[in-house]
């Protein structure tokens, strides 16, 4: 096939254009495709329709980030966490069923990314220990009176990237304690107020496998409206997905 002159810078020009087409794919977050995160609501004391499946679901799909399935039903995880990336733990209602049980930890060996927010670190359910040994290294048990305190970075991480050092909201402030029998954690930031010492705020779970991220933050509005809290969950999907 033979070109007429004018034709080559032509083809130069689109050969220059699809390499950096896919040059920006790969750096562009925003071209590649959504990464798919179930998100798994439900339960007491929290508003899940509106913080959960309305803020941080539009939060996460924001320019085409994530692809969100919002359930508050856990007999539904299982037809749905086969296809997922992600596993986004925001619930305090039972998951009972053992079959379910065993999928959300073979998801975990399978190496893929869990991120538990909120009620997900309470010590829920009495008769899956497991949870909290294995999938968030501890738990919470109680935590102060609604109010104000501070949350202060501890190192920097992918994690925490573009957060204020140190910021104040109003929140619930979790006491959350490791079990000294599970993974351990790496404590990312550190909530803290004038009654108590520091509690563990955002950390990673040191699963063998899995990625995981612990966000003890999240109570109501205040923090799911807050510009921190939105960049947390965002960069925490797309760190335990990768
Ligand atoms: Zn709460």
């Amino acid at each position: 096939m033979k070109f007429k002159k004018t034709q080559i810078p032509f083809l130069g020009l689109i050969l220059v254009l699809g390499m950096a087409t896919s040059l920006l794919a790969k750096e562009n977050p925003a071209l590649k495709m959504p990464i798919k995160v179930l998100m798994v609501g439900g339960g007491s004391s929290h508003d899940f329709d509106t913080w959960y499946k309305g803020a941080d679901v539009e939060t996460l799909e924001k320019d085409g980030l994530a692809e969100v399935t919002y359930t508050d039903d856990p007999s539904t995880i299982l037809q749905y966490l086969g296809d997922m990336d992600v596993l986004f733990l925001a619930n305090n209602q039972p998951i009972a069923d053992d079959a379910t049980r065993k999928a959300i930890f073979a998801f975990a060996e399978a190496g893929k990314g869990l991120v538990l927010a909120h009620p997900a670190l309470w010590y829920n359910w009495e008769d899956w220990p497991e949870y909290n040994k294995t999938m968030v290294s501890g738990g919470s048990r109680g935590h102060n009176a609604y109010g104000n305190f501070n949350v202060s970075l501890t190192e920097k991480h992918p994690v925490t990237k573009g957060m204020p050092k140190n910021f104040s909201l109003d929140d619930e402030l979790y006491y959350y304690k490791v079990d000294p029998a599970g993974p351990g954690i790496e404590i990312l930031a550190q909530a803290s107020n004038t009654d108590t010492d520091p509690f563990p705020s955002i950390f990673i779970v040191k699963h063998p496998k899995a990625k995981i991220v612990g966000i003890a933050l999240g109570h109501d509005a205040a923090s799911h409206e807050l510009e921190a809290y939105k960049m947390l969950i965002r960069n925490a999907v797309q760190w335990v997905a990768k």
